[in-house]
């Protein structure tokens, strides 16, 4: 019984979280329903991983596919990464986002504990600070004041887990709250492919960089920060997937419920961020300032004392590593997982 789940273990952050749990030595099982994914992450997890890996392809809101696959796998352990994560289109679609945000949850952890299974590993977010949060953010600070019902369904999942944590003493539940994860699998193999234009700064740069893009808008160049563009902790897709196998162990050795911020530590300009990039890539990156983009926050980044004291982890890879690694899976996947999926290898420059 030492089977892990992890919903939506095809998206950006999970396919990366899946990588790690396998060094680790632990069996995988991935549910996701592809809403934001493609099946080829699926063959090329498999080609790079060590242990074996299940996939069913299915919706964390049905409670049927839920009861099959922790049944037929033997999961003890779940790490829950499905969900959507567009915060503009969260404020266009806000019940969508709440049915597979808030509703999904409820639905999982109902399973789980019809299923008897105690661990459980949540995707939040900074965003649960708030808006009026001081910085830098750190766990003991009040969360709420959120600003889109993206932010909201995280906040919410949270005090539902609190709250069923409370009521079951055996239960054990981990809330991380990402900051700013970019970059990509060394390998070159796996990493993020959005739909469409992009709406975070890594994957646009990267899609400049490869020609699909004309330019960059930095959005702000008057906020009160050093260079007057916005800062955020940026930090390594693998590093936040290590973080998951570390707070597992939290969960398997504690009980209750407690959040951890998953950062660097570390603020980064979006100048600065041009700049690593173009001196990892050797690639020029045409940019010009446009207005503000609404709701931005002009800086936060993480107090992450409580994840090395607690889960004895911390970030170790810098931003020449984030740069590096996602050039390379952009150059060498210029249309993400769409194309040359079979032609696809590893770097041999890297381990
Ligand atoms: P992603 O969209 O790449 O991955 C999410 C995966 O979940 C996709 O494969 C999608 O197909 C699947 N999915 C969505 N709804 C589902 C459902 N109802 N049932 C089954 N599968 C479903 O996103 P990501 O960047 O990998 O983010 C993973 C988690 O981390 C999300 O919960 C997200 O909100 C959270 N998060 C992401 C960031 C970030 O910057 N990427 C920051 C903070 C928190
Ligand atoms: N940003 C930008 N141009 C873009 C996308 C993002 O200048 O095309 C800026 C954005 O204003 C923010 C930072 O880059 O200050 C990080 O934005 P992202 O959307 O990646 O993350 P988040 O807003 O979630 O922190």
């Amino acid at each position: 019984m030492s089977t892990v789940l992890v919903t939506g273990g095809l998206g950006y952050i999970g396919s990366h979280i899946v990588i790690e749990l396998g060094l680790a030595g632990m069996d995988v099982v991935i549910l996701d329903n592809l809403a934001n994914s493609a099946i080829d992450v699926f063959y090329r997890l498999k080609s790079m991983a060590r242990k074996d890996i299940e996939f069913y392809q299915g919706d964390v809101r049905d409670s049927k596919i839920l009861n099959v696959v922790l049944s037929e796998q033997s999961v003890s352990s779940v790490i829950h990464c499905a969900g959507l994560k567009a915060v503009g289109e969260s404020s266009l679609k806000p019940v969508e986002y709440y049915q597979n945000n808030v509703a999904g949850s409820l639905v999982l952890i109902d399973a789980m504990r019809e299923a008897g299974i105690q661990n459980l590993v949540f995707s939040s977010s900074a965003t649960v600070y708030g808006i009026d949060a001081p910085v830098p953010y750190v766990e003991t600070l009040p969360t709420g004041g959120t600003s889109n019902p993206y932010g909201t369904s995280k906040w919410m999942v949270e005090q539902i887990l609190k709250d069923a944590a409370n009521a079951a003493p055996k239960l054990s539940i981990a809330s991380l709250r990402y900051f700013n994860p970019i970059g990509a699998h060394p390998s070159g193999l796996i990493g993020e492919d959005p739909q469409g234009i992009p709406n975070n700064l890594l994957p646009y740069i990267a899609q400049v960089a490869v020609g699909k893009r004309a330019e960059l808008s930095v959005f702000g160049d008057d906020y009160p920060t050093a260079d007057g563009t916005c800062e955020r902790d940026y930090l390594h897709v693998v590093d936040l997937a290590r973080g998951h196998v570390k707070a597992l162990d939290w969960v398997k050795n504690n009980t209750g419920a407690e959040a951890f911020n998953l950062g660097t530590g570390k603020a980064t300009s979006v100048l600065e961020i041009i700049q690593a990039f173009e001196e990892a890539s050797g690639v020029k990156i045409p940019y010009s300032i446009a207005p503000r983009r609404p709701g931005d926050l002009p800086a936060f980044w993480a107090d992450a004392t409580k994840a090395e004291k607690l889960l004895g982890w911390n970030a170790e890879l810098g931003l020449e590593e984030m740069m590096a690694d996602t050039w390379r899976w952009q150059s060498q996947n210029p249309n993400g997982y769409r194309s040359n999926a079979k032609e696809a290898q590893p770097d041999s420059s890297v381990a």
